[in-house]
């Protein structure tokens, strides 16, 4: 857990290197389904792009599918879950053994998420500050074109961490009190 730009991605590609585990970002399958097109894309894209969260029932449908790909294998939730309700379909699918909060200024939050680039097709992340590409604007594997995500506009970001403070308190409170 932890807001837009904590760091949820970084942690978990570096707990990867340690552990068996498979990661499942509930935010780059959005992506995905946006990329593609798809039913579930279509309706998620327009909450995305204002930084909201995607409701409720959108996220069931497609982490349903997802963790139930992975019944019995282990893995790390990336942005799963959100609310209280997305917590208590978690427990009623694959209880979480751990819970890990990431707990970060806005103030950084806001600037690092202004320098972040990707490259789309792959995932991968560069910060222009301290892990920029090594060609500017370039992936260093593909040399294809970085892009920026739509909902890392300032205002967007703005949004999205306003969002967090509703309801972090409330889920974080949970955790302690089932884990
Ligand atoms: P992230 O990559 O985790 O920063 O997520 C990007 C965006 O996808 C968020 O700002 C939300 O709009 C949406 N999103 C990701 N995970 C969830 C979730 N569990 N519930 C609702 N919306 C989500």
């Amino acid at each position: 857990m932890g807001p837009a730009g904590s760091g949820k991605g970084t942690v978990a590609t570096r707990i990867l290197d340690h552990f068996d585990m498979r990661h499942l970002s509930c935010g780059d399958f959005i992506r995905a389904h946006i990329r593609d097109n798809t039913d579930m894309g279509r309706q998620a894209r327009q909450f995305t792009q204002k930084g909201e969260l995607v409701p409720d029932d959108l996220i069931a449908k497609i982490m349903t599918e997802e963790i139930k790909k992975r019944h019995n294998q282990n893995w790390l939730l990336d942005g799963f879950p959100r609310t209280e309700k997305q917590a208590a379909l978690l427990d009623s699918l694959d209880p979480p053994d751990s819970v890990i909060d990431l707990d970060v200024p806005f103030s950084v939050i806001v600037d690092r998420l202004t320098k972040r680039w990707i490259h789309a097709p792959s995932g991968r992340v560069y910060n222009l500050d301290f892990s920029p590409p090594k060609q500017p604007g370039l992936d260093d594997v593909t040399g294809e074109l970085l892009t920026q995500r739509e909902d890392d506009k300032p205002e967007v970001i703005k949004q999205r961490l306003q969002g967090y403070h509703a309801w972090e308190s409330k889920l974080a409170d949970y955790y302690r009190s089932v884990i």
